[in-house]
């Protein structure tokens, strides 16, 4: 199991998944307050995995709703 030893970097959590840290930063806004290896991957758990994806789904709506306007 090699997810098995990974934490959720934001509550401890068991891991479910591990994101590229740039790609959590792009989805989280602001992270100052976490310690995050500027390189590498960290875990992340069921729910707050779940939030990543709403939050990178919600960032691709936006910027797919700017287009429409664009070719309206
Ligand atoms: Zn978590």
């Amino acid at each position: 199991m090699a997810l098995s030893r990974d934490k959720c970097v934001l509550c401890g959590k068991e891991a479910v998944r591990s994101l590229a840290t740039s790609r959590l930063a792009e989805a989280f806004g602001n992270l100052g307050n976490l310690k995050l290896p500027l390189k590498g991957r960290v875990g992340l758990c069921k729910e707050h995995y779940r939030l990543y994806k709403k939050k990178v789904k919600a960032e691709r709506e936006t910027s797919l709703a700017r287009m429409k306007d664009l070719y309206s």
